[in-house]
Order: structure tokens, then C-alpha cells, then sequence
């Protein structure tokens, strides 16, 4: 490993100013950074310890949105009495990622930073476009079976390995910036990006930003909504595909709807056309079946991952009917 420097901030200002300077990171839980310093893929100068800012909360703000601190542990919010009464498809998501151990050294900001797991982007000796620019796409041509169907290019097919951030893009969460210039508040479904021709970029956090936290504004669909997860090991796996389903239902009909894959894009997949297509429906089978099929449109596999083009619409499908009971 690259020898480092290593510093504790002990303010947000300190951090944000560390941070400012090239070949810095920030480290809370270290659970994927310290990984990739191993396998020589990260090589910062200088890592900024931010464990010790006040950033673990999980409260309702002044505009009676659910805000969770950036440094809240992925376990403290799975089982947070918030979380689960008013946004248990939060709760539901963390707990299907990772381990209890990682869950516990995991936070809400460090899970959104978390990088793909595509293995050619840890194998050094590999070509790769998101390691190093320029160098090619190994999985393209080479085994891809955990790879996107969804909004990739020429320069990449890796997807994103959250699943907490499948239910905040599902959610409509907003992320919450710092920098020297101020506080920004981006969209969830906006801070994640498709890899286009630049896949080194995993979202639109600016140079020197550091997440303070998320929120999820007041939503009717604690009632009824799902997280599923399908992969290889039930014990710990990344999503061969995941969906977020959430409905808000009136006398069987359904009023509104959020859908999101995860497992299938560069970034948690939202569903729109298929929540629309949801909107006034009843909520049944056949209903679902239909949104499920308009989700699929456009997807394009690749040889090994064939699979996710039925595995896809048999998931949504089967996480509506968990979200509206009817399983
Ligand atoms: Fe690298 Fe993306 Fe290709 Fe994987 S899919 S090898 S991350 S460029």
C-alpha cells in the first residue's frame, strides 16, 4: 500500500478545508476505501478521518423531512423507530446489504461513495476506463454476468453495488453538500451518474464537497412498500438485481408509485414510465405485470448477464405484490 498521511478533523470547517486539497479523501467507516488503498486502485496522499464530526443523527428537521446524518451507522438506521414508521423501505434495503459487521462499520455517506465491484476495476493488471482512463473496458468483452442492462456506453458496464441507495433514489431523498463555498442539496436521483464517456466519475459531488447528510421529505407509502433483493448467497451477496417498489393504494386503486432497480445501472435505476403506468391501476398481478414490462424497455445484456432480462421483470412483479399485500 502507498504510504499516507492520516489526520482526525475535528470540525466540519477542518474537513471541508482538508478537503479541498488535491489527493485528499475523507475516511469514516473505511469499509470500501481501505480495500481499494489495499489493492493499490485508491492512492491517496492524505486520508481525513471524519468519525469524530457531529454527523450521526437521525431526526425530523425543521421542515418535518426525515434528515439522517452522513456519519449514521447503516446498522443505527436499519433499526432506527424513525425509520421504520416512517420510511420502512429504508430499513428493509440497508439490512439486505452487506454483512452485520460491515453494517456496523458502514455509514449513509461512506455507503453512497462506495465505488463498483466490478473485478476488473480491482484487478490492477486489467484493463479499465473507471480505474484508469483510457485503458479499455475488461468486462465488455470479458465475463459479465454481474453487469448493467441499463444506461451504459462503449466505456463502461459496471453498476453500482448499493442497495441503501436504491430505496433513497426510490424515495426521492435529497443529499445534502459542504464546501468552502457553502451548503448545495442535489436530488438523490441526480447524485449518482451514468458512466458516459468519463466512468472514472461515479456521481456529481464537485472537488472539496463533503455529504452531511440526506433527507426524505413526508411520503404515504410506509404502508405499502418492499425492498427485494435476489443474489447468489443469502447471506452476503451484491444484488444480481434488487428493486425498491413503494405504492400509496385508495379502496385497491393505486394513487402513486416508486420503483427503482438496483443491480441492472451505473446508478440506482429509477423507473418512471412504469410508475406512471402503475398510477390509477388497481393494484393486481396484471397491473404489475404491465409495469414491469414497460421497466424493461431499452435494457440491452451483454453475454453473461442475459439472465437479468427475466430476472428483472419476474423481481418487479414479485416486489409490487410484497408492497401491496398480495402475496
Ligand atoms: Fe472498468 Fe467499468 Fe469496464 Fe468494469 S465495466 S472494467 S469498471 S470500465
Amino acid at each position: 500500500m502507498k504510504p499516507f498521511q492520516y489526520t482526525r478533523a475535528v470540525t466540519q470547517q477542518s474537513a471541508v478545508e482538508a478537503i479541498a486539497k488535491p489527493g485528499t479523501k475523507i475516511i469514516a467507516g473505511g469499509t470500501n476505501l481501505v480495500d481499494l488503498m489495499k489493492r493499490g486502485v485508491a492512492t491517496p496522499d492524505k486520508l481525513v478521518d471524519i468519525n469524530n464530526l457531529p454527523l450521526k443523527s437521525i431526526s425530523i428537521n425543521k421542515l418535518g423531512h426525515l434528515h439522517i446524518g452522513a456519519l449514521a451507522l447503516n446498522s443505527t438506521v436499519s433499526e432506527s423507530a424513525l425509520v421504520l414508521e416512517q420510511q420502512p423501505l429504508l430499513a428493509m434495503a440497508l439490512k439486505a446489504g452487506a454483512s452485520p459487521q460491515l453494517r456496523n462499520m458502514a455509514t449513509v455517506g461512506g455507503n453512497m461513495m462506495q465505488r463498483t465491484r466490478c473485478a476488473y476495476f480491482y484487478d490492477t493488471t486489467m484493463p479499465c476506463n473507471k480505474r484508469m482512463p483510457g485503458s479499455g473496458c475488461g468486462a465488455i468483452g470479458g465475463y459479465n454476468r454481474m453487469h448493467a442492462i441499463f444506461g451504459t456506453t462503449d466505456k463502461c458496464i459496471a453498476v453500482h453495488p448499493s442497495d441503501m441507495c436504491v430505496a433513497l433514489a426510490a424515495l426521492d431523498a435529497h443529499v445534502i453538500v459542504s464546501s468552502r463555498k457553502g451548503e448545495r442539496v442535489i436530488p438523490f436521483t441526480d447524485f449518482h451518474r451514468l458512466p458516459g464517456d468519463n466512468p472514472e466519475k461515479d456521481n456529481t459531488l464537485a472537488d472539496g464537497e463533503l455529504i452531511t447528510g440526506v433527507t426524505i421529505s413526508h411520503n404515504n407509502f410506509a404502508k405499502n412498500s418492499y425492498y427485494l433483493k435476489i443474489r447468489d448467497r443469502q447471506s452476503y451477496a451484491f444484488a444480481l438485481v434488487s428493486v425498491a417498489a413503494a405504492l400509496e393504494i385508495d379502496g385497491g386503486t393505486i394513487k402513486a408509485a416508486r420503483l427503482a432497480m438496483g443491480g441492472v445501472a451505473h446508478k440506482p435505476w429509477r423507473l418512471y414510465d412504469a410508475e406512471k403506468a402503475l398510477v390509477g391501476k388497481p393494484a393486481n398481478e396484471d397491473s404489475f405485470k404491465l409495469a414491469a414490462q414497460i421497466a424493461m424497455q431499452g435494457a440491452k445484456a451483454y453475454e453473461n448477464n442475459q439472465f437479468k432480462l427475466k430476472l428483472g421483470p419476474a423481481a418487479i412483479t414479485e416486489a409490487l405484490k410484497h408492497a401491496a399485500g398480495i402475496v
